[in-house]
């Protein structure tokens, strides 16, 4: 039996479905959580289904979550969607229910739950959902804001199809929610504007990026700086794809200083591979998108040139 034969034969088993995903959500996590939850309300109407987690940060045109009491864990199916590791999953009662099931499409560090399904060719988890739904469409009903939703969820975690694990099924897939009738330039225009206060610090960004001779990039946003132009931590999120437009660029990393005095960093690439460098600075993530922790300044001069080795390494193959 094929992982998603055994996930609908749960699915179908259980009354009561609780899903979770990751902390500080970004669309994908938004849009696999709530895309799969809308499926399953149109395609099971008695079941209760609930979409639980921590606040959604600048993303309530997507979705809200619900608040609901310990006791409706019990006996329930847990769903966790775009979650690598279980400290990172938004509501730790994750592990309260009696069956618990993980969708993913990041490297399977932790195999958490009973029932795992993880994969890390698909380009979002989104589309994974999107898959799922497709393989059992005689089962499950797709909705117009499910479509809406998973689309988010794709466009979000592709840069707009624009990243490397775009594929021709993650486009075929994207198609298919089109069809679905939502308004996809407001959702793609949504996801693309910024505050004019990110707008400021995109500047600063661009103007003060450090960039070596073989393509190394680094930006520190200090709590002074973050004060400075009015931005919090979560809409630095819209900065970070930022020096990838720059065609010297081959790999970089944004180090936002956070309130208590560490650094939270967050890596992208164009080639080579950064997530073994986030996972030995408390991180993880994608070969060519990670996060990672940085304790102080000095943390964060290893990691820079454990960065430029990665691109020498690179640039040796
Ligand atoms: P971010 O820079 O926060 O958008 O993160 C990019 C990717 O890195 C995410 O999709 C996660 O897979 C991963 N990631 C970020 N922070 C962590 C962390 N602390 N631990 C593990 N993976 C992380």
């Amino acid at each position: 039996m094929k992982v998603q034969e055994e996930i609908l034969a749960t699915i179908k088993a259980f009354d009561r479905i609780i899903i979770h995903r990751h902390q500080r959500p970004d669309p994908d996590a938004l849009g696999s959580q709530v895309g799969l939850a809308e499926i399953l309300r149109a395609s099971f109407p008695k079941k209760e289904i609930y979409q639980v987690g921590g606040p959604v940060e600048g993303l309530d045109y997507l979705a809200l979550m619900q608040t609901i009491p310990d006791d409706l864990y019990k006996g329930a199916l847990v769903i966790v969607t775009d979650t690598a590791n279980a400290p990172r999953i938004s509501d730790q009662r994750y592990d309260q229910g009696a069956k618990l099931i993980k969708i993913d499409h990041h490297p399977n560090d932790e195999p958490y739950g009973e029932l795992v399904w993880v994969n890390t060719k698909a380009s979002s988890c989104s589309e994974m959902i999107v898959s799922f739904w497709q393989m059992f469409q005689n089962e499950l009903t797709m909705t117009q804001e499910a479509a809406r939703l998973l689309y988010a969820g794709i466009v979000g975690d592709t840069g707009r199809f624009l990243y490397p694990a775009t594929t021709a099924t993650t486009l075929r897939l994207a198609a298919e929610l089109l069809d679905y009738g939502f308004d996809a330039p407001k959702i793609n225009r949504q996801l693309d504007q910024v505050s004019r206060s990110v707008a400021r610090l995109s500047g600063y960004v661009y103007e003060n990026i450090e960039i070596d001779e073989i393509g190394a990039g680094k930006v520190i946003l200090s709590q002074e700086l973050q004060q400075r132009f009015g931005v919090v931590d979560s809409e630095t999120s819209a900065v970070v794809s930022l020096p990838g437009k720059i065609d010297e660029v081959m790999a970089w990393a944004i180090f936002v200083e956070q309130p208590e005095g560490y650094y939270r960093v967050r890596m992208r690439s164009k080639g080579p591979v950064i997530n073994e460098i986030a996972k030995r600075h408390h991180g993880g993530g994608h070969p060519l998108a990670s996060g990672a922790n940085a304790k102080d300044l000095e943390e964060v001069a290893v990691i820079y040139q454990e960065i430029q080795a990665a691109i020498k390494e690179f640039q040796a193959e």
